[in-house]
Formats: structure tokens, C-alpha cells, sequence
């Protein structure tokens, strides 16, 4: 082997990562009645993914909040581990996805996020988060917004959707539970029922923290694995993890909450963080 001329150009760096910091506020500020906030046991793929992260403009004002408030060399790494912990805690490495890697990219687009995998390989995935959106959200809900969008795209780089044929809404709905129990809803959030159980968000999150309390804590991992190369079959599905159909749950759902169509008549939430990410 001989050296590399050092008069080259330079060699392709990852992504510049600060050195680590203290963690003198790296914890999420507020803690919510369910939330899970252990760390002591970290749920580990058989395989370490690759972090990486894309600041497509350093001068854009969202961009710089994020690097303000969040550890950036950190930021992606916590999101994995929450969930991790909450999708695969007592399950066996064979069911976590191989995920390889996953890329923030900070830039300026409409909506707020969106997770997609690479066209060449779907083990690759990239999180798109809009600089435009977290410049929108209120200056004292920022750090907490942008770790909870953070954790729900996470959530679809490692879960299972049965080759693509489980109900969209339940995708959603598992992604915000686990920003639930990962201490990140926001506080416009709602347990309402003026919809099907598949509405998706934190309507289908808050079903599934439901379910949890009736059915076990492990519910929605099994939810979650069930969804694991096969195809989706709603009332084989149900049967098996709940031994329930899925309309009778969401009826007993409903007289939990008092059987009311909507809890408080009033759902408009105005702002930015009434856009869902995706
Ligand atoms: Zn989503």
C-alpha cells in the first residue's frame, strides 16, 4: 500500500459532525403521563445503519434552528434507539429490518417530512424534513417538534408494513404511537373518534396506547410483527393479535372515551403543526 499523494483532492468526508457535547439539554424538556423514558436497555440490529446528515442551505433559518437545538451528532442515533426500544424490545434481531442507513436531509419544500428509500436499494433511507416547516413552528415548541417529527419518520425506516399491504392509517397511527410513548406529542394532540380506527396520526395512535392497556403492553409490537412478510388480512389479522375484529375494538375504543363522536367539538388547530408529515 502506498500513501495516498497528499497534493489529491480531498477524499469524500461523511458528513461533519461536531464533537460531542454535554448533554446539558439534550433530554426532552417535557415528560408526558406515558411516556417510557428508560434508556437502559437499547435494542440493537444485527447490523449498525450508517447516520448521515444533508444541510442542504447552512443560511436558511430552519436549518440553524435544528443545529441550535438539537446535538446534531446525536439527534438521529436517540431517534433509532426510541424506536427500537418501543417497536422490538424482547423480539429477536431477525425481525428488525436491515435497515443499512438513513440520511436527514434539512431543505426547503412544502409539507413537513417524508421518509422514502433509495430506488436501488430499500435498505437505504432518506428522511426529508422541511426547513420551511420548522421555521413555522413557535420558537418554544421547536426542539421537542423537531425531535417528535424526527422519531415518527424513524419509525418508517424500521417497521414492518406487510409487502406494502397494510392499511396506510395504521402505518401512521404506529409512527405516532411510538412519538407518543417517545415523550414527543404535541399538545394539540387529541383522543378523538369522529373517524374510522385507520384515520391514521395520533387518532390511530391514541387507539393503539388504548389497545395497549387492554391488550397487553406488547401489543403493538406484535401489531408491528405481524406486518412482517406477509400480506395483510384484516380480520385473520386482528383475530390473532387482539382475538377481536377490528370494528368491535375501535366500538369498545369509542365507550372508553365516553362514546362521544368528538371529544371536545373542537378539532381545528390552526398553525403549521396541523400539517401531518407523512
Ligand atoms: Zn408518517
Amino acid at each position: 500500500m502506498s500513501p495516498a499523494p497528499s497534493s489529491t483532492a480531498a477524499a469524500p468526508q461523511p458528513s461533519a459532525l461536531p464533537p460531542s457535547v454535554s448533554n446539558s439539554n439534550g433530554a426532552p424538556e417535557s415528560s408526558k403521563t406515558t411516556v417510557e423514558t428508560s434508556t437502559d436497555h437499547k435494542v440493537k440490529p444485527a447490523r449498525k445503519p450508517l447516520l448521515r446528515l444533508e444541510l442542504r442551505d447552512l443560511s436558511d433559518e430552519g436549518t440553524r434552528a435544528f443545529l441550535r437545538l438539537l446535538h446534531a451528532s446525536t439527534a438521529l442515533e436517540d431517534a433509532v434507539d426510541a424506536v427500537l426500544r418501543h417497536l422490538y424490545t424482547g423480539l429477536g434481531t431477525h425481525c428488525i429490518p436491515p435497515t443499512r442507513s438513513v440520511t436527514l436531509v434539512l431543505r426547503s419544500m412544502p409539507g413537513v417530512a417524508y421518509t422514502t428509500g433509495s430506488d436501488l436499494d430499500d435498505d437505504h433511507k432518506e428522511i426529508h424534513f422541511s426547513t420551511n416547516y420548522i421555521n413555522h413552528v413557535p420558537d418554544t415548541r421547536k426542539k421537542e417538534e423537531m425531535q417528535g417529527v424526527i422519531v415518527h419518520e424513524m419509525v418508517h425506516c424500521w417497521q414492518h408494513n406487510a409487502l406494502g399491504t397494510a392499511p396506510g392509517g395504521l402505518i401512521e397511527g404506529i409512527a405516532d404511537w411510538v412519538r407518543l410513548k417517545a415523550g414527543f406529542a404535541p399538545p394539540h394532540w387529541k383522543r378523538t373518534t369522529d373517524s374510522d380506527w385507520d384515520a391514521g396520526y395520533e387518532r390511530t395512535g391514541f387507539f393503539l396506547e388504548w389497545l395497549e392497556a387492554e391488550h397487553g403492553a406488547d401489543i403493538v409490537r406484535k401489531i408491528n410483527d405481524g406486518l412482517r412478510g406477509c400480506k395483510y388480512g384484516e380480520e385473520e389479522f386482528w383475530h390473532k393479535c387482539c382475538g377481536s375484529n377490528i370494528g368491535r375494538l375501535w366500538e369498545d375504543y369509542k365507550s372508553s372515551l365516553g362514546g362521544g363522536e368528538d371529544d371536545d367539538g373542537d378539532e381545528d388547530q390552526t398553525g403549521a403543526e396541523k400539517k401531518k408529515s407523512t
